[in-house]
């Protein structure tokens, strides 16, 4: 169990960021740079022991500087969309929010928290885990939202190959706020095609509808009956073609999908949500969370010719998922909403969520 640090590049304002490398006793590896606090590689064994990275991303820094997508990285303030790139909270109108999703606000603007160095207040590995623990301020004001708020992220790697992710903060003002990570998997590999063969079984009893721009309408709608059931696991292709407006609205999977019990339990102790596998290399990720909610996305937008992935290779549409655990990003316009989650983190709230993946083969 180990990890260390390497240069990994400077930003074009010119910061330095590094590379952190944490490998567990079984060989698992995961590479995370403090550029947005990207996961960059996550390798992992199949069922015979063969050892691939099973996330998409990009081979340099300056890619991930410029590129769209979020590959990996840290997504705040708000996760997902805003609409109009404008929200009231206490009687105050904020309507600044960078705009860059049509006229919508996505992942907490411009630069947020993707695209910054964070800090690193902490690397250090203990008999039973490896962990990296980065820091961000965001001052009152940043992308248009109020109040100065601190976040702490750590990742810890530990020996039963669960990679998990603490996401705590505080501000000195009301704020939404909605954390998650971006990664992109493909358990066979990133490089070994479409994952319409995942299988996938999510703990979700609703959905949130969204309009043709992707913003929650406002309904909460019963997978039952309907291609968005998970409850038993399936292939995520068997539906995914379905005449269901949801799924063509969307060119695929790319819903906020609510957790079983969701008021009762977020905050809680994380608790298995969703499981994904791979029925060709046995590859099978638990995601564990006391969050909420998970959009679930089946990278329907991965298909921009001017980035090309790592080693070379082209992006596609629905090669990889991503299962990002959050609150529902639609509250910040359905405040109030019993059916919605609470958004807003006030003074002297502490925030703090933990989403772990875990992994194994059979
Ligand atoms: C969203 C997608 C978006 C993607 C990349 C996901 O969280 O749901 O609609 O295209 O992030 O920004």
């Amino acid at each position: 169990m180990h990890i260390h640090q390497q240069f990994y590049g400077v930003t074009l304002t010119g910061a330095t960021a590094s590379l952190f490398t944490m490998k567990n006793d079984n060989g698992m590896t995961v590479s995370i740079t403090d550029f947005g606090g990207t996961i960059v590689n996550l390798i992992t064994p199949d069922r015979n022991g063969k050892m691939l990275d099973v996330v998409m991303g990009y081979d340099s820094l300056r890619d991930y500087e410029t590129a769209d997508g979020y590959l990996g990285a840290l997504v705040g303030r708000v996760a997902n969309r805003i609409a109009g790139g404008r929200f009231e909270l206490d009687d105050e109108v904020y309507d600044k929010l960078y705009i860059n999703d049509g006229e919508n606000h996505l992942h907490g603007g411009k630069v947020s928290m993707s695209y910054v160095v964070w800090g690193v207040r902490e690397f250090a590995t203990d008999d039973n885990a490896c962990r990296l623990v980065l820091t961000y301020h965001s001052p009152n004001g940043d992308e248009g939202y109020p109040g100065n708020l601190d976040v702490t992220v750590t990742y810890t790697l530990d020996n039963n190959n669960a990679l998990s992710i603490r996401y705590e903060a505080v501000t000195d003002k009301a704020t939404p706020l909605n954390l998650t990570n971006h990664a992109y998997f493909n358990l066979g590999g990133y490089a070994s095609g479409s994952i319409l063969g995942h299988e996938l079984w999510v703990d979700a009893e609703s959905f949130l509808v969204t309009d043709a721009a992707l913003i929650p309408t406002g309904e909460v709608r019963p997978v039952d009956g309907t291609p968005m059931d998970f409850r038993t696991a399936k292939p995520i292709g068997r539906d995914f073609f379905a005449d269901y407006a949801p799924l063509r609205l969307a060119g695929g999977y790319d819903h906020c999908f609510n957790f079983t019990n969701w008021k009762n339990t977020a905050g809680g102790d994380p608790i298995l949500r969703a499981i994904l596998r791979d029925p060709v290399s046995g590859r099978r990720m638990e995601v564990l969370t006391n969050q909420p909610s998970v959009q679930f996305y089946s990278a329907n937008f991965l298909k921009n010719p001017l980035f090309p992935l790592k080693g070379g290779l082209q992006q596609r549409t629905q090669t990889a998922v991503c299962l990002e655990t959050q609150n529902m990003s639609g509250s910040v316009r359905h405040q109030g909403n019993p059916d919605f989650t609470d958004c807003i983190l006030r003074p002297g709230d502490a925030f703090d969520y933990t989403t772990v993946y875990r992994f194994s083969a059979d």
